[in-house]
């Protein structure tokens, strides 16, 4: 979708709020304080520019800071928190001693521990570094037998690594680093408690490194709580379609909302629109006000049947009309491709 240029207009006695999101700073690899191994194994993944959180975070961590990243996944924080990582446990590398890892790295879940022993297992390709990847649901014994062949970082799922401690298979003592991936999710899902056993048998000198895309209080209680003077890096994400869409607020009275709609509707770019309403009865008056403008318009809510929605959307997404008027509701769940533009009438 190219940059509409209703965007760049004023409406009447309105102003215009433009929410432009992630202004990136262009910074190369190579000056971020890497080495030659991570800058290679960057190279050969084609990875061009760092994405700002990498940008942000590397040169912190590479100083031994804390860290507490705002982030979702699709942001880059991977190698945001792998490369720093990898960098420390490379430098005078020596082979580590059987159930004595110098890095844990806690993900909710173990698709997200695999994916993420997947990146260290590129990132880390150039060097000595060696991870193995631990979680439950499947026999212990290969991931106990790798624990005894001595890995620098373990990267798991909560509840087996608290079992391996228990069993005395896994020793903290030796941990310079320890990453929390997606915390809010970790609290949704009831690991709190087995987290909060682990960091309690981590040694109070290391470098912690706190993940969560959103922080509600008890995150933030909880970050507090192991974090040490962390640097807080807050980012959108890349690569979602969110990214994608530029958004705007229109300031303007009531009486004039129907004329600025009007007014931003006679855009050509604007073909394939959504406009919500809060009420059916809106949603009526909205698309008869459009038709009388000239404008095609069909609304959808829920006090039409089945049929009559079906046969306005079929218009819809055919093309047929240009302009769909629904209550969110009515609009809730439905698929359509191409929206060009989405208005929240009130
Ligand atoms: P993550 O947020 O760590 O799950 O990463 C999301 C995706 O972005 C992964 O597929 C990474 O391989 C990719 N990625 C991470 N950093 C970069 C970068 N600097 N340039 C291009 N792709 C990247």
């Amino acid at each position: 979708m190219g940059a509409p240029h209703w965007r760049q207009r004023r409406p009447f006695n309105g102003r215009r709020i433009p929410v432009e999101r992630d202004i990136m700073t262009i910074t190369e690899f190579s000056d971020l304080g890497l080495s030659e191994p991570l800058l290679r194994a960057i190279r050969s993944e084609n990875y061009e520019t760092p994405t700002p959180i990498q940008a942000q975070a590397i040169p912190q961590l590479l100083g031994g800071r804390d860290l507490l990243g705002i982030a979702q996944t699709g942001t880059g924080k991977t190698a945001a928190f792998g490369l720093p990582i990898l960098q420390e446990l490379s430098e005078n590398w020596e082979k580590p001693s059987p159930g004595r890892p110098l890095c844990v790295i806690l993900a909710p879940k173990r698709e997200l521990a695999i994916q993420i022993g997947e990146s260290f297992k590129f990132m880390g390709r150039y060097t000595m570094v060696r991870h193995t990847v631990i979680f439950g649901g499947v026999s212990q014994n290969p991931q106990v037998a790798a624990l005894r062949r001595g890995r620098d970082i373990v990267v798991a799922t909560p509840g087996r690594f608290l079992d391996l401690m228990n069993q005395g298979q896994l020793k903290l003592h030796d941990i310079r680093q320890f990453v929390l991936d997606e915390a809010d999710r970790m609290l949704d899902m009831g690991f709190i408690h087995d987290v909060r056993k682990i960091v309690a048998a981590l040694p109070d000198e290391r470098q912690t490194l706190f993940f969560s895309a959103t922080m509600p209080k008890s995150v933030v209680g909880f970050a507090d709580s192991i974090l040490n003077n962390p640097v807080r890096v807050e980012v959108t994400p890349r690569a979602t379609p969110v990214e994608r869409i530029s958004q705007n607020v229109h300031f303007v009275e009531t009486s004039e909302k129907k004329e600025l709609l009007i007014n931003i509707l006679s855009d050509a770019d604007m073909d394939k629109v959504i406009v919500f309403t809060r009420t059916k009865h809106r949603a009526n008056r909205v698309s008869e006000q459009l038709v009388k403008a000239g404008i095609p318009a069909e609304a959808i809510h829920g006090n039409k049947s089945q049929g009559a929605r079906q046969r306005a959307l079929q218009r819809f997404t055919q093309g047929s009309v240009r302009v769909l008027v629904a209550t969110d509701i009515a609009a809730r769940g439905i698929d359509i491709n191409d929206v060009s533009h989405v208005v929240n009438y009130e």
